[in-house]
């Protein structure tokens, strides 16, 4: 049975409703090993925060007394629990673990930390550092090519033809070169995704080094193909040739952004001076959509990483999808479906993020323990 806790705000996952999880905390004002529990996510202090638990199902009301005695439950029964608390995932891994005899307790959230900014911001800032040069770059050289375009033309601004002077421009404009970026996104993919597969396996209690390094190699391995596809590109022969496949690839979007700001100048009063100044101040090559890059190839590389680390362990047979405290149940995405469709077999698991800003979580599912997520879904 997997469940999740969340003691920071309403979000409990799994475990039993959300009301019953606030109101156990309330409830749970004046006892000293439950109220150390809450606020620091973990505890050494098992038996006393069994006994505050079973005490305060006896006096609370049906929420609260379901939820108090489901934890004491778990608790008592070893059963895998995680921990999503929002306190720094070293207080909340080890320590926990032990101190309840769990099989497994962690706060299984590096991805969602990464894009959050909780965790790994080294990492990020670097990768949003690169990109960001990068797009800022790339920005000034399309604007020089527009400037360059016009100097050619009489009346810049009043094509007889949009439709054809829009595709003329962008011809000339465009593709923008993308090679030079992959070499130095590479590196830092693969630290973060090597970092993530060594949490994972930490987390599901695995220390052969063996098993380690096929999960660093994999990393690497996915690193140097990320690196290419995030830019439209894949290697073949050592080489970067133009991947027409490629998923989530930016320079499809910058491109796709580009044409909208030009088919814009070309249908208002616009110069050509104007346009490549607008190009060049725009959000497709700006710091904001660096960052937003950064945090979701982060996220990704963790992901990939850790679900690396599960599927090496030998021990993780599925993996869960939860949603973020402050996911919105109607947005337009398929977090939800995720959640609900969950857990997946280890070979498929839905993308993610499933969207820039993703707050959602993996978790993974012990061999043994698969199979009994419906019944725990109470809400
Ligand atoms: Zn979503």
């Amino acid at each position: 049975m997997s469940y999740c806790v969340s003691s920071d705000t309403k979000d409990l996952g799994k475990f039993s409703t959300t009301l019953g999880y606030s109101q156990l905390m309330v409830a749970a004002a004046g006892k000293p090993a439950l109220e150390a529990l809450f606020d620091d996510g973990w505890t050494e202090d098992v038996d006393d925060c069994v006994k505050e638990l079973r005490e305060v199902a006896d006096a609370g009301d049906e929420n609260v007394s379901d939820t108090a005695n489901g934890l004491a439950d778990l608790i008592v029964a070893e059963t895998f629990i995680m921990i999503h608390n929002g306190v720094g995932e070293e207080e909340t891994d080890k320590p926990m673990a032990k101190a309840l005899g769990a099989a497994i307790v962690v706060k299984a959230s590096y991805a969602s930390d990464l894009q959050k900014g909780n965790a790994g911001q080294d990492h990020v800032q670097e990768l949003a550092k690169v990109i960001r040069e990068f797009l800022h770059s790339a920005g000034k050289q399309v604007a020089a090519k527009v400037r360059e375009y016009g100097a050619g033309l009489k009346k810049a601004a009043s094509p007889v033809s949009p439709d054809d002077d829009v595709e003329t421009l962008l011809s000339k404009i465009l593709p923008i070169d993308w090679s030079a970026l992959p070499a130095k996104t590479q590196a830092i993919l693969k630290k973060i995704a090597q970092e993530s597969g060594a949490k994972a396996l930490a987390q599901v209690h695995i220390t052969d080094q063996d098993i380690f390094s096929d999960v660093n190699d994999a990393a690497a391995e996915w690193a140097y193909e990320r690196a290419a596809e995030m830019v439209g590109m894949k290697w073949v022969d050592g080489e970067l040739v133009t991947n027409p496949d490629a998923k989530w690839a930016i320079d499809e979007t910058t491109r796709n952004m580009i044409r909208d700001i030009v088919t814009e100048a070309f249908e208002g009063p616009m110069t050509i001076q104007e346009l490549a100044s607008s190009i060049e101040d725009a959000g497709a090559f700006s710091e904001v959509r660096a960052m937003l890059i950064a945090r979701t190839e982060s996220a990704k590389a963790a992901v990939s990483g850790q679900i690396d680390g599960w599927k090496k362990s030998g021990v993780v047979a599925k993996v869960g999808w939860q949603t973020g405290a402050d996911h919105d149940e109607n947005s337009d995405c398929n977090c939800s479906d995720n959640r609900d469709d969950s857990p997946y077999d280890l070979s498929d698991v839905p993308e993610y993020p499933d969207h820039p800003n993703d707050n959602c979580d993996l978790y993974p599912v012990l061999a043994g323990e698969e199979g009994s997520g419906e019944e725990a879904d109470e809400e």
